[in-house]
Parts: structure tokens; C-alpha cells; sequence
């Protein structure tokens, strides 16, 4: 708490904007409810009108119970010092620079919302998708509704072998009859009762089982599907597991790994009507155009994985290949971040740059700017669960205590924020129909009625104009 600084404070509220909702923008709410106690008013800014980023829109709905969060969000933005504001978007609806005349402090909690690039020739032929698209297509995620997947071909492939891509594999993998409790967006269990033909979903990581990117709990949920069998070749883990043997594999979440998916390997198939395939140190060199100039197939260069002068298990190419038929490919390799007007940006890392939270003018300058700070994938990049970012969110806020109330928060541009109903009188004028949580509670109300009708856990609004239809908002 800030019980040494509470002499000589104004006596009106800090006040701070936390751009973004997601559990990173949550979280700094919360350390800073923490760390000022009465002191502090926050306001979040949120681009859609619904909060709660990769928790609503990335979380699996096989993942219910991860998405039970949200509940502790939402005592958060109960708290009568915090204020939401969905539908406002932040380099849109109003500049970062704007901010200044609301705001004490602002904190960018924007996520990565973008896939990281995959440089391969044919990476853009039909048939090819982002798995950012196909996560956010399934979760109902407005930006991604209207993308459509040719997914019925005899085999699929994932690029990388992070949680995203297990993501991915497992629902493919699962029997559409699977999705009816969960809070699946409506139209994407038609589209999966259309797949017939569907038999292996391959994934394929680049380097090998020891320095798989995904966390063991995802591959056991994965061996454990009803409707697919997990495959791993034995000789694919072979030197994996004599490493394991010999004590010379030292990392315990990667002995873990390759303990289970030694086991795996043993067990081998059971005859279920699908397959997900593992394979190691495959890298895409070439994806391949079929007659129809579509995807018809990759191929791909094995890799020898060895450490580089740093010590860092690497994968180099071996100048021998293997074609894979797959007919739809999901390239899984990672999220980068977008860049907002006016907010420093380094585009090497797709991150704000920032020294402990606190935003640099430029990447690599060690000169910051005055009370503007990041939190979660925006500040670290892409890593991490969803707890993660709550440590993050607190380093965040410390450097934000460190520097209140002396400079540099108090530069001549921040002297005279005027009063809380400021920013409400500038949207208004602007005819930007704001979504309170009042109203995010309606909104939730209705999905999960609608949703209970057809025994789901709630049927999302799909699309940011009928969400604001159903608020009343025709425009
Ligand atoms: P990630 O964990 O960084 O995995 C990315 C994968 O792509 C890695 O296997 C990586 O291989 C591979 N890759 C990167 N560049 C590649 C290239 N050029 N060619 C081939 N492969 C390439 O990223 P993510 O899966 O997007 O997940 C992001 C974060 O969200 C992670 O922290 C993850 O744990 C979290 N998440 C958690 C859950 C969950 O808890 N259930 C679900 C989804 C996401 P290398 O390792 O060799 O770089």
C-alpha cells in the first residue's frame, strides 16, 4: 500500500486507463486496486463490447474451466472505483495522446493479436489458414466470423507444437457431438458435422519431443480424446528418450514430456476414426499447389537439433525432405502484436518496448515515456498462461508506485486531468455508444439464456453490431 506517500497527494483519485480487458488488463487493475487503495480511479478501454480478450476469444470451449476466471474479473470491475468502456477503440475512436488530458497514467494491456509471420513459399494458397483465425472463428470472436475453412480432406497439418497448436489438433480431432454444452460459436458445429472425410491431423514441431513448446496437461488431454488416437513414431523420440535414460536431459518439463510420449509411442493406436499424428525436427519449407490451386500438400526438411554457441537447442536442416499430403494446414507459430498509432512499437519483437513496464520512446532508447506503461503479451510477448500475467501485471504496477506522485507522472501535460465524467462528455460527443458492465451483464444474461435453450453454456453474440442491437444502439 502506499501509506508512506499518502501525505502531499492530491486529493482527487490517481487516475489511470488500462487499454484492453483481457486477463493482463485485469490484472493490473486489480495490483493497482492493491497497491493505491482508495486513492485510484480506473477506467478500461476496451475495443469490443464484451471484455475479457483471449479468455472469451482464445480459451478453447473445451476449456470451461479455465474460462472460470472470469468470474474474478468481473468482482473486480465491480469494484465502484473501476469503469469499463467496451466499444472503444484506442487509436479509433480516440488517440493515445488524447489520454493525456483523462489520465494520470495510462497501461496498454493490448495482447498480440496477430500471428506471427511464417516466411514459406505457398504459405498464402487457399487451404492455408492462421490458427489465430480458426481459434477466433470457433470462439465467436467478431474480428474472425466470417472466415471460412475448407477443413474436409483426409489430412490436416499444424505448424509448431505450442499449446495453440494442440489447441487446434484436439478440435479437429474431437466428434461434433462434443461441442453441444459448450459455448462453441452456433455455426461451427454444422461446418463440423459437414467433415467427412477427415482421418489425421498432423502436428508438427521443428525441433524435438525434449523442447516441445506445449505443456504436458494439453498432450495427456489429447492421448485421452474419445474420438482420436495420439501417435507418436517411436524412432521420431528415440534420442529423446535415451537422453531421458542417461541423465543427460536435464529439464524437468521436458523429461516429463518425453517420459509420457515415450509411453505413447508404446501404447500405439487403438483403431478410433481419427488420428493426431505428432512428428519432430520437421521444419515447412514449401507449401504445394494442387491442380485445383489450392493447398494439396507441404513439404518439409528434417532437422538435426543441436545446441548453438548459447547453448540453446536449435534446429538445423538437413538437406533431406518428406512430402506430406495434407489438404488444410493450420500454421500455429506464434502471436506478435499490433501496432497502435502513437504507441511506440518494436516491430522485431512485435511488442511495446519497455524497460519492467514502463514505455520507452523507441526500441532500444532507455529514455521512457512519462506515465505510460504496458502489461502482459503487449510488454513480454506472446509466453506464458493466463497466471502468468497477473506476476507481470504486478512488476508492472510496482514501477507505476515507484513513480507516483513525483515525476515523471507529473509532466506539464498531465497538470490539469479534469474530472471523471470528462471522458464520458468527449464520447458522447462523439457519438461513440459506449458499453458500461451494466450493460456487459445484459449482454452476458441473454447469451446465457439463449444459450440455455439449447442446453449450452451460452450462445456468444457473434458480431459488434448486434451486440449493440441488443443494447438498443441501431447505428
Ligand atoms: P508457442 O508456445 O510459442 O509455440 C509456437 C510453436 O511454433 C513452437 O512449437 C515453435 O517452435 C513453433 N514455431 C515458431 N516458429 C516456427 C517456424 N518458423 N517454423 C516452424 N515452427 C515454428 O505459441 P502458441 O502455441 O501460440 O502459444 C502462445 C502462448 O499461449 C503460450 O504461452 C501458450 O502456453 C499459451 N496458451 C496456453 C493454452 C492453454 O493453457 N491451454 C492454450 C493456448 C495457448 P520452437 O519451440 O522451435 O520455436
Amino acid at each position: 500500500m502506499l501509506g508512506e506517500m499518502e501525505s502531499g497527494v492530491n486529493r482527487r483519485p490517481f487516475r489511470v486507463a488500462v487499454i484492453g480487458s483481457g486477463p493482463s488488463g485485469f490484472y493490473a487493475v486489480e495490483a493497482l486496486l492493491e497497491a493505491f487503495g482508495a486513492q485510484i480511479s480506473c477506467d478500461i478501454l476496451e475495443r469490443l463490447p464484451t471484455p475479457f480478450g483471449l479468455v472469451r476469444g482464445g480459451v478453447a470451449p473445451d476449456h470451461q474451466s479455465i474460462k472460470k476466471v472470469a468470474s474474478h474479473y468481473e468482482r473486480i470491475a465491480h469494484n465502484p472505483q473501476v469503469r469499463f468502456f467496451g466499444n472503444v477503440k484506442v487509436g479509433g475512436d480516440m488517440t493515445p495522446h488524447e489520454l493525456d488530458r483523462f489520465y494520470d497514467a495510462v497501461i496498454y494491456a493490448i495482447g498480440n493479436e496477430r500471428d506471427r509471420h511464417l516466411a514459406v513459399p505457398g504459405m498464402d494458397l487457399p487451404g492455408c489458414y492462421s490458427a489465430t483465425g480458426f481459434v477466433g472463428w470457433y470462439n465467436g470472436h467478431p474480428d474472425f466470423k466470417k472466415h471460412e475453412f475448407d477443413l474436409d480432406h483426409e489430412t490436416a497439418a499444424v505448424i509448431g507444437i505450442g499449446n495453440v497448436a494442440i489447441d487446434v489438433a484436439r478440435v479437429l480431432a474431437r466428434h461434433p457431438d462434443e461441442w453441444g454444452h459448450t459455448d462453441i460459436a452456433g455455426y461451427v458445429v454444422p461446418k463440423f458435422r459437414s467433415i467427412k472425410k477427415l482421418k489425421r491431423i498432423y502436428v508438427l514441431g521443428r525441433r524435438g519431443a525434449a523442447q516441445a513448446a506445449c505443456t504436458l496437461k494439453e498432450l495427456k488431454e489429447l492421448a485421452q480424446l474419445k474420438h482420436a488416437d495420439l501417435i507418436v513414431e517411436p524412432d521420431e523420440i528415440a534420442a529423446d528418450r535415451k537422453a531421458l535414460e542417461d541423465g543427460s536431459l536435464k529439464d524437468s518439463k521436458a523429461r516429463q514430456i518425453v517420459r509420457y510420449l515415450g509411453e505413447i509411442a508404446d501404447r500405439g493406436p487403438s483403431g478410433k476414426p481419427r488420428q493426431v499424428i505428432l512428428r519432430f525436427c520437421l521444419s515447412p519449407v514449401e507449401f504445394l499447389e494442387g491442380a485445383n490451386r489450392r493447398l494439396a500438400g507441404v513439404r518439409l526438411e528434417k532437422n538435426e537439433v543441436r545446441p548453438d554457441g548459447n547453448g540453446v537447442m536449435r534446429p538445423y536442416g538437413t538437406g533431406q525432405f518428406i512430402h506430406l499430403d495434407a489438404g488444410v494446414v493450420f500454421k500455429a507459430v506464434g502471436y506478435r502484436g499490433n501496432e497502435i498509432p502513437g504507441v511506440p512499437f518494436d516491430k522485431r519483437t512485435g511488442t511495446i518496448p519497455n524497460i519492467a513496464g514502463r514505455i520507452l520512446k523507441r526500441p532500444g532508447s532507455q529514455e521512457v515515456i512519462p506515465g505510460e506503461y504496458v502489461v502482459g503479451w503487449a510488454k513480454r510477448g506472446p509466453t506464458g498462461l493466463i497466471g502468468t500475467n497477473k506476476l507481470d501485471a504486478i512488476e508492472t504496477v510496482k514501477t507505476v508506485v515507484a513513480d507516483y506522485p513525483n515525476p515523471p507522472l507529473q509532466g506539464p501535460h498531465r497538470a490539469k486531468v479534469p474530472d471523471e465524467s470528462a471522458i464520458v462528455e468527449t464520447l458522447e460527443q462523439r457519438n461513440v455508444r459506449y458499453v458500461t458492465f451494466k450493460d456487459w451483464k445484459r449482454i452476458d444474461a441473454q447469451e446465457v439464456r439463449v444459450g440455455q435453450k439449447q442446453g449450452k453454456v451460452r450462445e456468444k453474440f457473434t458480431s459488434v453490431k448486434d451486440t449493440m442491437k441488443f443494447l438498443g444502439h441501431n447505428s
